[in-house]
């Protein structure tokens, strides 16, 4: 199949870390590699941020296009919805050219106001994932939620009008089907890890072998839970909270949250135990996993949360807050606890006692490498994808590509 993705702010190229390069971005970054693997072509189409960015680069395996839409230079991505309409007229003009999808799949709902409206003019089905929600972030939020007015209601027309949409937690299926998302529309097929690198072998980053050591990773932003995180820390006497993300080592200074963070750790008194070490390079991750005893994360709300997911790839039990994404993840007493979000005190009672049961971090860890491995290889998260496209572009293959479908 021809597939075109969109992502309009989440470049599968970004480094990532920053405020809004995380989960879309590697997931993208994942679905087209596992895509163009299992014989299909991918065109990702992204917003150009950066005048140094070639039209086209072609060494991933898939074709990223750096669409021109807006100033060639980084805008918060709750500022690129007046830019949107620009962005659909020039993906139309070139699905007009020589290359024309069977079938478009949106990340993020300004991705599917764009896909919606290219698609109609070139009549292309649609699928779409939200990969978080208006609605939800209003909720957790409150006036703090910068998103574009509209954001809600749109997002709940596009899961109205769009072919299919692809849900990647229960949770998630919850809320679409409050938000009036009919049944039908509706697949649900969880993000992937990969597994030929998220492994338990390997080698990992160098690190106190006498202090316990819980690492975080994420987008340095409140949502994630790291402020109870470090109030939790003084109820895990002697181990270390070791936080991945944010901008690189040496700029953690002139980052507002960070430095919130080290003053909240100075306050709670285990600032000599609290260490930030800004963003990490994606081929690096499994290293600092592999240097963990436990993975915690810890968010408010979670879409669906890549991080829990690579750490039990790479053998590592999670601590996590009971919600969204993590509640299929993490198998509760199986492969990690699940304790209520923004309850510090629980948090720091789960991490104080698997760190203080061996046995019990031994058994979890091997059960969740074993459910990455099992459940959410790209391979398999790629081919159910696949289908889902299958079934709404059916008609629209070419009688080429029908042919091929069918054989295969
Ligand atoms: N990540 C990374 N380097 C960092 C911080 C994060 O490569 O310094 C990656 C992390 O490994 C994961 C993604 O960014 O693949 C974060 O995804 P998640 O779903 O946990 O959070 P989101 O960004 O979607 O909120």
């Amino acid at each position: 199949m021809r597939i075109a993705m969109i992502s309009e702010h989440a470049s599968p190229l970004s480094a990532l870390g920053g405020v809004d390069a995380g989960g879309q971005n590697a997931h993208v970054a994942a679905l087209a590699a596992a895509l163009v693997e299992q014989g299909h072509e991918v065109r990702v189409y992204t917003r150009r941020d950066d005048p140094a960015s070639p039209p086209v680069d072609g060494t991933h395996g898939f074709d990223v296009v750096h669409v021109p839409a807006g100033p060639a230079m980084t805008l918060a991505k709750d500022d690129l919805l007046p830019y949107m309409g620009e962005f659909a007229e020039w993906i139309a003009a070139d699905w007009r050219g020589t290359w024309s999808p069977d079938v478009v799949h949106a990340h993020f709902w300004m991705s599917g106001l764009a896909a919606v409206t290219a698609a109609r003019a070139c009549d292309v089905p649609v699928v779409l994932t939200y990969h978080a929600l208006g609605s939800v972030k209003r909720r957790h939020q409150g006036v703090a939620d910068t998103s574009p007015e509209h954001r809600i209601s749109y997002e709940c027309q596009l899961g109205r009008v769009v072919d299919r949409v692809v849900a990647q937690c229960r949770d998630e299926v919850r809320e679409l089907r409050l938000m009036g998302v009919p049944r039908g529309q509706l697949a649900l097929v969880p993000s992937g890890v990969d597994t030929t690198l998220f492994r338990p072998d390997g080698s990992a980053e160098p690190r106190d072998p006498d202090r316990p050591r819980v690492l975080t990773v994420g987008r340095l932003v409140a949502r994630k839970g790291y402020e109870d995180l470090v109030r939790a820390m003084p109820a895990v006497p002697g181990a270390e909270l070791v936080i991945v993300g944010g901008p690189p080592d040496g700029r953690l200074d002139d980052d507002p949250y960070a430095r919130r963070l080290r003053a909240l750790a100075e306050r709670c008194r285990v600032a000599d135990r609290v260490r930030l070490a800004g963003a990490v390079a994606a081929a690096d991750m499994p290293r600092w996993y592999r240097s963990a005893d436990v993975l915690a994360a810890a968010p408010w709300y979670e879409p669906f949360g890549l991080t829990p997911l690579e750490a039990m790839a790479c053998g590592v039990p999670v601590v996590g807050t009971a919600v969204g994404g993590l509640t299929d993840t993490v198998v509760d007493g199986v492969t990690g606890d699940l304790v209520p979000a923004r309850e510090p005190r629980e948090l720091g009672l789960a991490l104080r006692r698997l760190l203080g049961d061996d046995v019990r971090r031994v058994s979890y860890a091997s059960a969740a490498a074993e459910r990455a491995a099992r459940s959410y290889s790209w391979r398999r998260v790629a081919t159910r994808i696949a289908a889902v496209y299958a079934s709404v572009a059916g008609p629209h293959l070419t009688s080429t590509e029908s042919h091929r479908e069918a054989v295969v």
